[in-house]
This record gives C-alpha cells, sequence and structure tokens, in this order.
C-alpha cells in the first residue's frame, strides 16, 4: 500500500471543526511528518521557529531533534490545547499569534536568549495562501535562519525550485535563489492531510547562502527589474521592462534605453523574462541603472 493510502485508511475524526479560511489541513501521515523533520536538519543548539503548528503533531516529531521550540498559531481554539499538550516540556513555548504580523527579531532574539542555542530555523505546514508572504517576509527580515523548511504547493514548489531561465519560473524564482539554494525534503499527495486539499503539495528547504550568486550594483533595482519582467511574463523584455516606471516615480526608462541596456549585454529584446539567467538579469539590471 502506498504511503499516501495508508494513512488515509487510518484516518479518524477528532471532532475538531477545521477552519478552511485558515488552512487548516492536518497532517495525518507520519511518514511526511518524519521526513519534515529529520529534512529540516534541526539539532540540539537550534530553535525552531514553526508556523502554524496546528495540533502539534509536526511540534511533537520536530521536538526529538531540535533545542527548543516556539510555535505560533493564529487559531485561538487550538491555543489551550496545544498549551496542555506540551505543558511537560519547557523546551516548547506557544504563541498566540499571526506570523505575518509578528516581531521576528524580537520573537528569535528573546527565544534564542531563553533556550541558550545558538541557530535559529524556520518550518511550517502553512496555509497555501500564505506561502509566498512568508517566503517574502522571512528571506528579507535580515535575520540569519539556517534555513526554512516549508509545505506548499506542489506547483509553487516546482517554481521555487526551476533553474532560473527556464520556462518554470518567476519572480519569487530568482528572489530565493539569490537568497537560497533550494533542497526538495519530500512529496505529499493530497490524501497525507485531513480533509484532503484540492491540490498536492511538496516540502523543500530553504538553505541561506552566504553570499548571493550575482552581485548586481543596487540589488533593489534588480529586484525590480526582475518584478518588471514578470509581470507581464508573456511580453517580450523590451515591452516588459516599461514596467519598472510604474515602480519608482523617479525613473523614465523609455525603450530606446531599454533597447541600448539589452544591446550592451548582448540580449536578444525578444526574449522574454523567464528565459534570462540570474547572472542576465544582473547585468541587464545594472546596463538599465546605468541609463538613469
Ligand atoms: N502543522 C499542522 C499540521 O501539519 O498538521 C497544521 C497545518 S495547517 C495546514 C496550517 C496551520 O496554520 C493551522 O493550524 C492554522 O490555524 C495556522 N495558521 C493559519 N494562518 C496563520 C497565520 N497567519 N499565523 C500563524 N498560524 C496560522
Amino acid at each position: 500500500m502506498k504511503r499516501a493510502e495508508l494513512s488515509k485508511s487510518k484516518k479518524k475524526s477528532t471532532g475538531f471543526q477545521h477552519s478552511k479560511k485558515l488552512g487548516q489541513n492536518f497532517l495525518t501521515d507520519h511518514g511526511v511528518v518524519e521526513d519534515i523533520a529529520i529534512g529540516s536538519l534541526a539539532d540540539e543548539d537550534t530553535l525552531v521557529i514553526e508556523i502554524g503548528p496546528g495540533q502539534g503533531v509536526l511540534t511533537d516529531e520536530l521536538m526529538n531533534y531540535a533545542g527548543a521550540l516556539i510555535a505560533v498559531e493564529l487559531d485561538d481554539r487550538l491555543i489551550p490545547y496545544l498549551r496542555t499538550r506540551f505543558a511537560l516540556n519547557d523546551r516548547v513555548e506557544i504563541v498566540h499569534g499571526d506570523i505575518l504580523e509578528i516581531d521576528l527579531e524580537e520573537l528569535v532574539r528573546s527565544g534564542k536568549e531563553k533556550f541558550n542555542v545558538s541557530k535559529v530555523q524556520v518550518v511550517g505546514n502553512l496555509p497555501y495562501y500564505i506561502t509566498t508572504p512568508i517566503i517574502m517576509k522571512l528571506l528579507e527580515s535580515g535575520i540569519s535562519f539556517e534555513n526554512i523548511t516549508i509545505m506548499m504547493q506542489k506547483e509553487v514548489a516546482d517554481r521555487l525550485i526551476a533553474e532560473p531561465g527556464t520556462k518554470n519560473t518567476g519572480a519569487i524564482t530568482y528572489g530565493v535563489q539569490y537568497r537560497c539554494t533550494v533542497d526538495k525534503i519530500c512529496d505529499a499527495d493530497r490524501n497525507c492531510f485531513d480533509p484532503a486539499p484540492k491540490v498536492d503539495s511538496a516540502v523543500l528547504r530553504l538553505n541561506f547562502r552566504k553570499e548571493p550568486p550575482v552581485t548586481p550594483v543596487s540589488e533593489k533595482f534588480f529586484f525590480q527589474c526582475i518584478k518588471a519582467g514578470f509581470m507581464m511574463r508573456r511580453k517580450t523584455l523590451l515591452n516588459s521592462l516599461a514596467a519598472l516606471n510604474s515602480l519608482d516615480a523617479s525613473y523614465h526608462f523609455g525603450k530606446d534605453k531599454i533597447q541600448q541596456a539589452l544591446k550592451e549585454c548582448g540580449i536578444d529584446s525578444k526574449r522574454r523574462a523567464e528565459s534570462l539567467t540570474m547572472e542576465e538579469f544582473s547585468e541587464l539590471s545594472d546596463a538599465i541603472w546605468r541609463q538613469r
């Protein structure tokens, strides 16, 4: 029997009313839970920030490896249950809050001090609709996470793991791979959850790089070029990059300037954003920057 079929046959109702709004698809497949905990590489010197612990199935497994764990859960109905479940473990702290609103820097600083650990990482089986904002918040936080291990919709995982310059990419591919290398931990089909979501999932580990793979003159402008390039991904670069002017009132990049920059980089103006490698995007953003 396949792993997902096995877990489906073992599913039993807990009486809990799952909130669709909060993306409450709880993991029931213990193999996947184990894969995430092991794949996160958490060890005794690691504080794990767990996003959305639900009923604590992953929390429990993570504590076989991690030195300490702070779980942030938004649903107030789950807080008493979680606090009771982990009452005997003084290395687990349950925080009631919204991960998108919380002061992460303070959470990490106080957690590291309280639990006397040197490393911190993030693990979560997130509601799918907050995957991108969470990843962006974590990447832009400036906090030195070891890694981020998260479950996401399979199509999003495919996009994050795609090689820049190939078809399946989006602006987020470049954003993530500029800061991290990406490893796939496992797939999790819909039957690994209760209730089963409408889509299949995968777990990725984003490992923070010590140095970015390219060094554009202006990091901010590099990301603006990527954003503009993908705003209308079917358009050619010559047309899509005109969207740069909508990202900052001080920009006035006419087609002539974009054309000149493309020429300097030896990039055909009919190419589309998705065909550019990270290096090409970096060179092109520098060349457009010089046209200011
Ligand atoms: N980790 C559990 C598991 O694997 O069974 C639950 C995963 S469930 C997909 C997502 C969890 O995130 C839910 O418990 C939900 O209430 C919580 N959640 C949703 N939005 C959140 C937010 N903005 N901040 C913190 N937790 C959130």
